[in-house]
């Protein structure tokens, strides 16, 4: 932008901002990032971003085009990660096609929060004593993470009913990328846990032999799993989701999104 410019262009991106012709971040939009990862970001002057407390700036809406929803996993910005509400009740019959909240994940933002090589994440891993199962779960005490899992697990240990979800833990921490694409998982960055779950409810959906960009038969027995649907519960209070209420099911995974399930979130 040159000097010339730099008065009425801005001006223009305010007018076009109030009139809605660009759909740039909402004021509840960034305060919701903001209050979901106090540790990493601070209040930002910079228009339609939020910013790191080490200065790094992260676009809230890049422009992305209308692609497939196979492109915008690829290519999420922060507008995008929040664009699908995560349900906060239980589901009620299988999610639409495509209906994924949590999938859309910005991988610069997450990069930069949690670490972009093993050992910068494992500058933030801690050992979480984990209630059900008096076994410890690694896990980023980045953001409030280990301690929100540990208050999970404080919460579930008195229900003998649910111990059968919670008791054994499949993996934390794991320095890999999505099966089958290039994208990091959240287990890379250790905010991410699995639990071997009863057989009938214990599904991913590549497993299931469904493929990208068609539709998947969702599993039955998931929605009709009251228990399940309590452990979920539990989980959701401290800011985590659960993958078995995306269309691309993966009913063992709960994850920390506070961004898509906080207080300061409310949709
Ligand atoms: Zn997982």
């Amino acid at each position: 932008m040159n000097r010339a410019c730099l008065r009425s262009c801005v001006a223009l991106s305010l007018i076009l901002s109030l009139f809605g012709q660009r759909s740039w971040a909402s004021p509840s939009a960034l305060s919701c990032l903001l209050a979901a990862y106090p540790e990493f970001l601070k209040s930002s002057s910079v228009a339609n971003a939020v910013q790191s407390r080490q200065g790094e700036v992260f676009v809230f809406d890049a422009s992305l085009p209308t692609q497939s929803h196979q492109w915008r996993l690829d290519h999420a910005d922060l507008k995008s990660q929040l664009e699908q509400a995560y349900p906060r009740e239980p589901l009620a019959e299988p999610p639409a096609v495509d209906f994924d909240p949590g999938r859309l994940r910005s991988a610069p933002f997450f990069e930069r929060m949690y670490g972009k090589t093993l050992s910068q994440v494992q500058e933030h891993m801690v050992s979480v004593h984990w209630a059900p199962c008096k076994c410890r779960i690694q896990f980023s005490k980045r953001n409030g993470a280990a301690a929100a899992l540990e208050k999970v697990g404080q919460a579930l240990v008195d229900r003998p009913e649910l111990q059968i979800y919670v008791s054994r833990p499949l993996g934390s921490l794991n320095w890999r990328s999505i099966q089958g694409t290039q994208r990091r998982s959240m287990h890379a960055y250790g905010v991410a846990v699995d639990f071997h779950l009863p057989k009938s409810v214990h599904h991913y959906w590549q497993w299931s032999g469904c493929k990208s960009g068609t539709a998947c038969p969702y599993p039955a027995a998931v929605l009709k799993d009251e228990r399940l649907q309590e452990v979920v519960k539990v989980f959701e209070s401290h800011g985590f989701i659960w993958g078995g209420k995306w269309h691309h099911f993966d009913t063992v995974h709960f994850e920390f999104r506070p961004e898509l399930i906080g207080p300061a979130c409310g949709q």
